[in-house]
Parts: C-alpha cells; sequence; structure tokens
C-alpha cells in the first residue's frame, strides 16, 4: 500500500485543504521497495503547521530497522553497481517523468506537513527534480580520462560509485534537498539510505514510492526515520560510506566532526544569514519587490533567504517602502488560493523568532512592521509570524547575530560600498548574497571582494541551477565547503577515483635482471 505520511496521500487523492484527518495514518519505513510498518516504541507527532492539527505520527525507527534499511542497500549495491549506466540512465529518465506527473501530490504533502504554500511547495518539487533531469546526462558526465604515459603504457581514470551512502535532510525544502542526493547518488551506482526530517517526510515517502514505480530495484532507496539516534546510527553504521547533511549548524558541526572521525565522506550546507546591498543607482521598483519577496517568501525560511539589508547612503529612506509591500502580502493556509506565505514550521519555532524581534526592540532597534501576533482569520491554531521588519539594526543585536529563519528582515545602514563590504564580509556567515545597482563597475568590485559562496547581481536569491553546484562558503558549510551539492562536485562526492595504468609491450625486455629502482 502506498502509506505515504500525507494523510492517506494516493496519486488518485491527495489532500487539498488543511482540514482535520479523521484517521491519521502513521508514516512507514522505506525499505526492499516496500513501506514497512513500524515496530517503534517512540513517535513523534506531525501537525498541519496552519491549524496544529495531526497529520502522521513519525516513528523513531528501531535499531532493527536501521540495520535493515542498510543490510538492504548493501545487499543491493553489488547488482547495481553492475547495471549499466545506460540501464541506470534509462531508471532515471522514468523517475524524471514520474516526479512530474506526481508534482501537484508531492506540493500538495509540502503544503500540508511544511506550510510553504501550494506555488511555491510547486517551486521545491521543480527545483529537486531538475537535479534529476541534469542526472540524466550521466552518460556523458561520467567519462574518465585516459593518456598514454609512456610509449604502450597507458593511464585511466574511472569514475567507481562509494557503497551505501546516506542522507540527513532539513525541514524547509522536503522534495528538493532529498532530491539534492537520490539522483546523483543512485545514477552512478551507490544505494542510498535516507532520513528525511522528522517534521515532514511525507514528500520524501512519495519519491521513494515513485523510485519504485521507475524501476529502482528493491535495496537501492530506502527511508528510515527518527531524529538524533537514527542520525547517530548512521554516524557510526560502517557500511556507509558518506553523508551527505543539510540543515543548522549545531548538528551539522557534530555530524561533519562525528561522521569524519568514522573516516566518512561528509558534506554539510550549514545556516546563513544572507545580505543584500541596496545602492543608491540601482533599479529601485525591481530590487524592493525583489527584496520582499526573497525576505518573506517561505515565511523566510529558506537558507537563502534575504535576511538582511544593508542599506547604503540615501537608500535607508526607502525601508518604509519595503515594509509596504510587505504589508500586501497574504500570509494565509498554504492551501489558500492567493497566500503568498504560509506558517512557519513549528510554536516552538514561533516563539523562537518573536523572542528575536523582542530582543530587537530591547537593543535599541526599531521595529517598523511587527508580525507578532498576526494570524488569517480561518486559521487562528497555526503558527503564525507575519512579515516583520526591523530597522537601525547594529552589528551586535542578537537579531543580527543568530539566524532567525523566520518572516523577519533586519536592516542596517552603511555610508558606502566598501563599507557594506566590509560589514558582509564581518559575518560568521558565508551562504549567499546580493547587490542591488546599475553599475557593473561596482557589482564588480562586489562580486570580487564579497566572501560569500553565492553571489547575486540584481537577483536576490542565486541558487545555482544544477549543471553549477551549491557553493555557500565560510561557517555555512562544514569542512571548508570542499564538498559541495550537486553539479560536478556532486557527482565527485559520490564517486572514487580509480586510475589503471597498463603496459602492453610486444618486444621482449632483453635483460634477464630485474630492475629495483623508481624508474628515472
Ligand atoms: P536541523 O539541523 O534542526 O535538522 C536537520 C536534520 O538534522 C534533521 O533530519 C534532524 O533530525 C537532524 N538533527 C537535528 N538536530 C540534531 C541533533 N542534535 N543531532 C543529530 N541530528 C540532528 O535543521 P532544520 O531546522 O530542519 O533546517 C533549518 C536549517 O537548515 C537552517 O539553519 C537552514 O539555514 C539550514 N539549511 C541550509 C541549507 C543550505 O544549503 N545551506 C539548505 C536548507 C536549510
Amino acid at each position: 500500500k502506498p502509506a505515504t505520511t500525507s494523510a492517506a496521500s494516493t496519486p488518485e487523492s491527495f489532500p487539498t485543504s488543511h482540514e482535520p484527518i479523521s484517521a491519521p495514518i502513521d508514516t512507514t519505513n522505506f525499505l526492499d521497495n516496500k513501506f514497512v510498518e513500524s515496530k517503534a516504541t517512540k513517535w513523534i507527532d506531525l501537525y498541519d503547521p496552519a491549524t496544529n492539527n495531526l497529520v502522521t505520527r513519525v516513528p523513531q525507527s528501531t535499531d532493527e530497522e536501521l540495520k535493515a534499511a542498510v543490510d538492504s542497500a548493501q545487499k543491493a549495491f553489488p547488482a547495481w553497481r553492475d547495471t549499466s549506466l545506460l540501464a541506470r540512465q534509462a531508471i532515471m529518465f522514468k523517475y524524471v517523468a514520474l516526479i512530474r506527473e506526481h508534482w501537484d501530490r508531492l506540493a500538495a504533502s509540502i503544503t500540508l506537513e511544511q506550510g510553504k504554500t501550494t506555488a511555491d511547495a510547486k517551486g521545491d518539487v521543480l527545483r529537486g527534480l531538475q537535479v534529476a533531469e541534469t542526472a540524466c546526462g550521466i552518460t556523458t558526465q561520467m567519462t574518465g580520462e585516459v593518456l598514454e604515459v609512456a610509449k604502450d603504457m597507458e593511464t585511466r581514470s574511472y569514475r567507481e560509485p562509494l557503497g551505501v551512502v546516506a542522507a540527513i535532510c532539513p525541514f524547509n525544502f522536503p522534495a528538493m534537498i532529498p532530491l539534492w542526493s537520490i539522483p546523483i547518488a543512485t545514477v552512478v551506482g551507490n544505494t542510498l539510505v535516507i532520513k528525511p526530517s522528522e517534521r515532514d517526510p511525507g514528500a520524501c515517502m512519495i519519491l521513494a514510492e515513485l523510485a519504485e514505480k521507475a524501476g529502482f530495484p528493491p535495496g537501492v532507496v530506502n527511508i528510515i526515520h527518527g531524529s538524533a539516534p537514527t542520525v547517530d546510527f548512521i554516524l557510526d553504521e560502517p557500511r556507509i560510506k558518506a553523508i551527505s547533511f543539510v540543515g543548522s549548524n549545531k548538528a551539522g558541526e557534530y555530524i561533519f566532526s562525528r561522521g569524519s572521525a568514522n573516516g566518512k565522506r561528509v558534506q554539510a550546507n550549514l545556516g546563513a544569514k544572507n545580505h543584500a546591498a541596496v545602492l543608491p543607482d540601482c533599479n529601485k521598483n525591481h530590487a524592493l519587490n525583489a527584496i520582499a519577496g526573497a525576505a518573506f517568501g517561505a515565511a523566510g525560511q529558506r537558507c537563502m533567504a534575504l535576511s538582511t539589508l544593508v542599506m547604503i547612503g540615501e537608500t535607508k529612506d526607502w525601508v518604509p517602502e519595503i515594509a509596504e509591500r510587505a504589508k500586501a502580502l497574504k500570509m494565509d493556509g498554504g492551501f489558500e488560493p492567493g497566500a503568498d506565505l504560509g506558517p512557519v514550521i513549528s510554536p516552538e519555532a514561533q516563539k523562537r523568532i518573536e523572542g528575536l524581534i523582542a530582543s530587537a526592540e530591547a537593543e535599541g532597534a526599531t521595529i517598523l512592521l511587527d508580525g507578532r501576533g498576526q494570524k488569517p482569520e480561518k486559521y487562528p491554531n497555526g503558527n503564525w509570524v507575519g512579515p516583520t521588519i526591523i530597522a537601525n539594526v547594529k552589528p551586535h543585536m542578537k537579531c543580527y547575530t543568530e539566524e532567525i529563519f523566520g518572516p523577519v528582515l533586519v536592516c542596517l545602514n552603511v555610508e558606502t560600498i566598501d563599507e557594506a563590504i566590509e560589514l558582509i564580509n564581518a559575518n560568521e556567515y558565508g551562504n549567499g548574497t546580493a547587490i542591488f545597482t546599475r553599475s557593473g563597475a561596482t557589482a564588480g568590485k562586489f562580486q570580487r571582494e564579497i566572501e560569500a559562496g553565492q553571489v547575486g547581481i540584481n537577483v536576490p536569491i542565486p541558487v545555482p541551477l544544477p549543471m553549477f553546484s551549491f557553493t555557500g562558503n565560510k561557517k555555512s558549510v562544514a569542512g571548508g565547503g570542499a564538498n559541495t551539492f550537486y553539479g560536478k562536485p556532486g557527482l565527485q562526492f559520490y564517486t572514487q577515483q580509480k586510475t589503471v595504468t597498463s603496459l602492453w609491450r610486444s618486444e621482449d625486455a632483453g635483460s634477464q635482471k630485474a630492475s629495483v629502482n623508481m624508474p628515472t
């Protein structure tokens, strides 16, 4: 049975409203291409963030279930590795077609469990789908190198899969981030164990169902659930060769160090504080719309949300106009037509965000637009924080030093582009940044001098498409950003190189004496 979490989602029927679910279905594990009910004794309740109605219970998968997932992946690996690249590619083409076919259903699961609007949830799916589409070109991406290094002697390099690999995912992109791993990890021949976020695993369960339908053999994609104990299992299980993690610094720094200490490859994308520098010569209307959209879209719960404005010179007087645009955004249940932003993920997140707004007030900043206490009439019980703008922020304030991860824009004022660059570079995060200007020379200077991994020039959220790589830096990645997600580095992460040097000499060596020295 396709017992995914999202209120009995099936291809024929899936939720399209925030109505209470009369009989919530427990989330299952996905092992050996089957949805397997968990024997868990501990369960994590999952609530619709717009209503706080129960949607499902997510198991803390038992030790036996965690082990069974790795057994399954380990057993599937040799045959999957030996399956031709063209056959794996053909499955990926089917997978892409199925994700497109089930796009609305995947988006509905995201809206129900994560809270984002239907339109934004569709974007979440699309960005992951594009990684799968790019993986369909694997036959030209996997080619190795060959060189005749001496007469009759050549060296060839191959890319080989690692074996069993694992992915640990955050709550904010329930489809996109599992799809940063599933296509690339599997198309190159690895088998995969995924732990989706315990707060919204529904989309990942549908992706597993579609993987089975596309023709992935049993064991190539497995899903286990839970919180820290599941993560610790992944970190310590010797058969898991590599870990892909996306999430907070708290969890990610721990996962990177313990996973690396256990000899695994780890790629880890962490938190952010993304700044935009706004210059007086920019296209003002474009910049203000872009900033309001990128600060408050997805209720600010994107790692590339534009959460911090650096207003240069006279642009500080534009902040009230951003507030006007923010007020025009409709906060509502994600399924409601016309909703621009939904709730935040949990009552705890709401409380934390409200606490950071209060701290800014206490530290002397100006709350220009206050989203605290706002709620849509129809959904009084959700986790609501309306768009909030905090002006006159200083770098020592808590609202600046901490990642807020909510619909809150903090604004600082400087006089010059040099001051803006200095301020942004002094921040310990380095995920993304943007500049709004009409001057190519100023943009060029910013691009060169700025210490952030992803730079937008008049583009508020410069997330690279999958032919490039997600290139955060500083504290926004663990391990100095050596192992970035998707693109060429993603392919490298999920493969190891083998070089073969061969000698095919037709004539006899001529001498009976063995040579013991390094050839010179
Ligand atoms: P999170 O770190 O709380 O959770 C991520 C995963 O880690 C989950 O699967 C969770 O079960 C697990 N986890 C949480 N705490 C743990 C612990 N103490 N020990 C072991 N495992 C633990 O992150 P989240 O709240 O789900 O996601 C939001 C965060 O993710 C934000 O900081 C955001 O910036 C970041 N993020 C970064 C990127 C990026 O590419 N840089 C993308 C998306 C989200």
